[in-house]
């Protein structure tokens, strides 16, 4: 069973019902492509059982007040949040408030969070520094449009291996583009040490950032580095020590697990931006 054939969409009763049916088709190609890249890299996790609910919402309104019932008032702003408590992913589908940015992508990249979450991958919205959430659903998410229309083509053009082919991980151009403004000037060992929840740089850099470290880490010595970093951090989450942030733990861990070849790392993230 794929890990997206029990998932649902819950949507606002004037949501387009070809909304909906797509917002189901992105959920399950994208968790496939997750799923895949995970084999790949034989980073642990349970997959077939866990449902990826999605909420979609047409008023900001709305979803601006569930978001305050829910204690998440921090989020007001966004187009999409994953309820850390109630497992429960939810975008506003409002075409004016999303502009030019796809709900595909929003729906993708939180299905991706969840999925983490629900998957045993993450014990718990705390146990990763924030870049890792982020940086790992923008492995993700821009995919979204592609493989919707690699589905519509089914029966034309796009052949089996098309599908079958993942394309998580492939580059984010739209995060690489954002990158590059700041990839030279910015401190990596220090923005990894930072609580972007409560000491932020800016949106755009934060993303780019965020991206720009987990694919240079996926890429690094075939993901064994990022597979062990989850691992560590499944660990330490399980045993309650406080003495530093998890971002800190996060940034010290790395920087001696890859050693002396860190310069190396950190010109591969550099050389991310395009
Ligand atoms: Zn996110």
């Amino acid at each position: 069973m794929s890990p997206s054939e029990l998932s649902c969409i819950i949507a606002a009763p004037e949501v387009p019902r070809i909304l909906v049916e797509q917002a189901l088709e992105t959920v399950e190609a994208v968790l496939q492509d997750f799923v895949v890249w995970l084999k790949k890299l034989n980073i642990p996790h349970r997959s077939g059982s866990e449902c990826i609910a999605v909420g979609l919402f047409d008023k900001k309104t709305d979803y601006e007040a569930y978001l305050k019932q829910e204690g998440l008032e921090g989020l007001t702003g966004s187009l999409g949040a994953t309820h850390p408590v109630r497992l429960i992913s939810l975008v506003l589908c409002d075409p004016m408030e999303l502009n030019a940015t796809s709900p595909y992508e929003v729906i993708a990249h939180e299905s991706i969070h969840l999925f983490a979450l629900k998957s045993g991958l993450c014990p718990g919205w705390d146990a990763w520094p924030r870049w890792l959430h982020e940086g790992l659903a923008m492995l993700g998410d821009h995919s979204a449009e592609k493989r919707l229309k690699m589905r519509s083509n089914r029966s034309k053009n796009a052949t089996r291996s098309d599908l079958s082919t993942s394309l998580f991980a492939t580059t984010n151009h739209e995060r690489a583009r954002d990158w590059k403004k700041v990839a030279t000037s910015l401190d990596i060992q220090a923005f990894l040490r930072r609580d972007l929840t409560k000491n932020p740089l800016s949106n755009d850099d934060d993303y780019a950032a965020s991206w720009a470290i987990t694919a240079a880490l996926s890429a690094w010595q075939n993901g064994s580095i990022l597979n062990s970093l989850i691992q560590e951090l499944s660990n330490k989450f399980m045993q309650y020590d406080s003495t530093n942030t998890i971002e800190v733990t996060a940034a010290d861990w790395l920087k001696s697990e890859i050693g002396e070849k860190w310069p190396e790392f950190i010109k591969l993230a550099k050389s991310l931006g395009g």
